[in-house]
């Protein structure tokens, strides 16, 4: 696994480097809206701490940082109104997963049906 890159465009955002359109905030996570959505309600939960994905974060983090990014998801899917409807989580990991941006992140997804888990295509 790559080591953590401070340069990453979260790691700006945690900083304040950049604006982000924040969701939700704690100790452990912040939470903003993607800048492309893919869904009507289309939020990225990530955790303060360095962690480049979720291998690094689960292996790495302490169990209060683990709670606390499980709590966040669940806190977003209450505050955008799509806890009731139903919604999709999904974290990408490393090259198969096409992951964009080396800073975990877990996509929360929905406000409509999000269609079938993956691609037909390659
Ligand atoms: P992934 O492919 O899982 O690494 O997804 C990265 C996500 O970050 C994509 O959905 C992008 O649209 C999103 N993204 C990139 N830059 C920003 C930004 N400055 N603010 C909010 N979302 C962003």
């Amino acid at each position: 696994m790559a080591s953590y890159d401070d340069n990453n465009i979260f790691a700006k955002i945690l900083r304040g480097d950049i604006p982000c359109h924040k969701c939700d905030e704690d100790d452990f996570t912040l939470s903003f809206h993607d800048i492309a959505p893919q869904a009507p309600v289309h939020v990225l939960v990530i955790p303060k701490g360095r962690y480049v994905d979720y291998t690094d974060f689960a292996s790495n983090a302490s169990a209060a940082e683990i709670a606390g990014f499980a709590k966040a998801i669940q806190r977003v899917a209450e505050k955008t109104g799509i806890s009731e409807t139903g919604y999709r989580i999904i974290s990408n990991i490393g090259v198969n997963g096409h992951q964009e941006v080396p800073h975990l992140h877990m996509h929360v997804i929905g406000g409509a049906p999000t269609g079938p888990m993956l691609s037909k295509q390659g």
